[in-house]
C-alpha cells in the first residue's frame, strides 16, 4: 500500500525537522513507485537509495528529464557483472564489500571518465547474514588502494558505510555504530589515505535506529519505511 504524498510529504518535514544540518537523508526509494519518488523530489529531496540494480537503472531513466539533479546512491548487495549498469550515472555507491568489486566499479568509471564516490561496507552487526568487509579486509583494501594509487583513478573513497544488528537493545546498537566511529577516525587519520580530505562520510542508521547513529557521528542516514512506509 502506497502512501498518500501528503503523509510522504508530512514525513520528510518531520525528518528534517529532527535531522541536525550537517546530517544528510537518503531517501531509500526501494520497491517504491517513481510516483512516490516524484512527490519526494517536489517537497525537495535530492538524495535517493536504491539496493537493487535493474530497478534504480528503471527509474533513473524515468526521471533523468523531469528530475535531472536527483543523487541516485546504490546501497544494496552488487554484482560485479551489474556495475556497468551505474557506472554512467550513479553519484555514489555505498555498498563497496570486495577487491573484486572496488576494482570493477574502478574499470568502469575510467571507462566513463568518472571517478565515483564510494564507501567501503564493514560488517559490524552480530547477525553472518548481514555483508561487508572485516576489519582486516578493510584495512588490506585501504592499503592496496594508497600503494597502487596511480590505477585508481576511477573511485574516490569517501567513508564508511554499515547496517546495525537487527535487536531491539539500544545499548547494543549504539555500540555498533561507535565502533564504525572509532574505525573511522583510524582510517582517516592513519597516513593511509591519498586524499584524507575526501575520506568525510558516515553512512549509518535506518528508520529504526536513526537518531543512534546520528549520535554516534553518521552524516549520512538511509531511510526508507518512515518516508515511504512500508514495502
Ligand atoms: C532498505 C535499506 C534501508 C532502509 O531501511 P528502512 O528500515 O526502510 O529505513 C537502509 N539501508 C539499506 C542498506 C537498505 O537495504
Amino acid at each position: 500500500m502506497e502512501l498518500p504524498s501528503h503523509e510522504i510529504e508530512t514525513n520528510l518535514r518531520n525528518l528534517g525537522a529532527n535531522l541536525p544540518e550537517d546530517v544528510r537523508l537518503v531517501a531509500v526509494s526501494k520497491y517504491h513507485p517513481v510516483e512516490a519518488i516524484r512527490v519526494a523530489y517536489e517537497a525537495g529531496q535530492r538524495i535517493f537509495g536504491e539496493s537493487r540494480v535493474q530497478e534504480l537503472v528503471a527509474k533513473y531513466e524515468a526521471l533523468r528529464g523531469i528530475a535531472p539533479d536527483i543523487e541516485w546512491h546504490f546501497i544494496g548487495p552488487l554484482q560485479t557483472n551489474k556495475v556497468k549498469y551505474l557506472a554512467p550515472f550513479v553519484h555514489m555507491i555505498q555498498s563497496v564489500d570486495s577487491m573484486r568489486l572496488l576494482d570493477e566499479v574502478n574499470r568502469c568509471a575510467q571507462k566513463h571518465g568518472r571517478r565515483i564516490p564510494i564507501l567501503l561496507e564493514v560488517h559490524i552487526a552480530q547477525e553472518e547474514s548481514k555483508g561487508g568487509l572485516e576489519d582486516d579486509e578493510l584495512m588490506e583494501l585501504i592499503e592496496y588502494v594508497y600503494e597502487h594509487e596511480e590505477d585508481y583513478s576511477g573511485i574516490e573513497l569517501c567513508g564508511l558505510m554499515t547496517m546495525a544488528s537487527f535487536t531491539e537493545d539500544e545499548v547494543q546498537i549504539e555500540g555498533e555504530f561507535l565502533r564504525l566511529r572509532s574505525l573511522f577516525d583510524r582510517i582517516k587519520y592513519s597516513g593511509l589515505l591519498r586524499h584524507p580530505e575526501a575520506f568525510t562520510e558516515l553512512s549509518m542508521g535506518m528508520s529504526g535506529d536513526y537518531p543512534i547513529a546520528v549520535r554516534a557521528g553518521a552524516t549520512l542516514v538511509r531511510i526508507g519505511s518512515a518516508i515511504f512506509g512500508e514495502r
